[in-house]
């Protein structure tokens, strides 16, 4: 994943879009695709570019002229990328997140399908705040954080900001000829977090604060995070050439991480039963579905965490459940390919998918125990 700011992709004399700029980090990304990996952008600049086509003087907007300046901005933005990417025979796919499409459990997993949906059938999502509808309680302002919650949520293993400065200094270095450059955070302690203390940019949002924040989350989330300076043509190329920026380095890996925060719930909101067949295929790493299931406990969401339990009644696993425990009710013991048929919908195949799914003491004994 590639997150660009606001100061690189406009031009500050003329606040239009720096276009060759663009084209050459665009051309990064796809030898990124060439070689097999999935790419995400996360975009600014939409209030940069509207505020200039509205004619908003320079300095601090009020929230109002913000979003009015992102809503002309965004279309610009859309429409460039549209331009770059599918005369490149790429499809390129807006989407516009809130703060809350992170934060509120189905909107997640919402959000999260939407994406995974994209990768797969091979478009290029490119992602923005919308911020047309966030208000300041609801918004998070800067794309540093909304990249790494996107991260997080698509279980990216890098997540790359493309910034003004080249990374994380130990004092201001345009103002101490001694500032150090960090070239590698292992652990955000305060010693770091005070490293971010230092003023933003003027046209972004984020300064090096909101990008230790960015860090924090996706190091948590098992994704390698780097600061690089964007301002150089092909930025991404260069930082794979060596080029100098800090790095961010996690101690799990994305889906690790995943499973401990799930297996960390401390109140799974309820539970499921299953049957001995669906023990078996869960102790085999595959995912549980409704013909699996005997009965649902509690209540809860799609997008909550609940327990899964033997017949004999022991939690043996934990996941994140892709329907309510109404319908949960409805579908269990049934196939599939019955699910659209008896809710109206069509929803997931899998009640709890494999990668939302933690094995809790997954030891031999049970395996046995189930006969298999
Ligand atoms: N979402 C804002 C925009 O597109 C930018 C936020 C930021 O500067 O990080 O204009």
């Amino acid at each position: 994943m590639v997150k660009v700011g606001s100061a690189l992709l406009t031009d500050p004399e003329t606040g239009r879009i720096n276009r060759s700029w663009l084209e050459s980090l665009i051309e990064d990304l796809l030898r990124l695709r060439r070689r097999g990996q999935q790419v995400i952008l996360v975009s600014s600049g939409a209030i940069a570019l509207g505020r200039r086509q509205l004619g908003l003087p320079k300095g601090p907007l009020r929230l109002e002229e913000s979003q009015a300046a992102a809503a002309v901005g965004q279309i610009r933005l859309a429409h460039a990328y549209k331009e770059l990417l599918e005369s490149r025979d790429i499809t390129v796919a807006q989407v516009l997140l809130t703060l809350e499409d992170s934060e509120r459990r189905h909107r997640y997993l919402n959000a999260r399908a939407t994406l995974e949906t994209l990768l797969s059938l091979g478009a290029l999502p490119v992602i923005n705040e919308n911020d047309t509808v966030a208000t300041t309680e609801i918004r998070y302002g800067d794309n540093d954080r909304l990249a790494a919650r996107v991260a997080q949520m698509a279980a990216a293993d890098c997540l790359v900001l493309l910034s003004d400065v080249d990374g994380l200094y130990t004092a201001d270095p345009n103002k101490d000829p001694e500032a150090g450059f960090i070239k590698e955070v292992l652990k955000i302690t305060p010693e770091i977090e005070a490293m971010g203390g230092r003023s933003a940019s003027d046209v972004g949002s984020g300064g090096m604060t909101t990008k230790i924040l960015a860090a924090r989350i996706a190091i948590s989330a098992g994704c390698h995070m780097c600061i690089a300076a964007g301002h150089h043509r092909h930025p991404v190329s260069r930082i794979e050439d060596g080029a100098r920026c800090t790095w961010f380095v996690p101690s799990a890996t994305p889906i690790a991480a995943r499973k401990q925060w799930i297996a960390g719930t401390l109140r799974p909101a309820g539970a499921v039963t299953i049957d001995p067949g669906a023990q078996r295929a869960l102790l085999d790493g595959r995912s549980l579905l409704p013909a699996g299931v005997t009965g649902a406990r509690g209540r809860f969401e799609r997008g909550d965490t609940v327990s899964i339990l033997s017949v004999e009644g022991t939690e043996i696993a934990r996941g994140i459940v892709t329907y309510s425990d109404a319908d949960a009710v409805k579908i269990m013991g049934r196939k599939s390919s019955e699910i659209e048929g008896i809710l109206g919908f069509r929803g997931r195949d899998e009640m709890i998918h494999r990668d939302d799914l933690v094995l809790l003491n997954p030891e031999p004994a049970l395996k046995e125990s189930v006969g298999s």
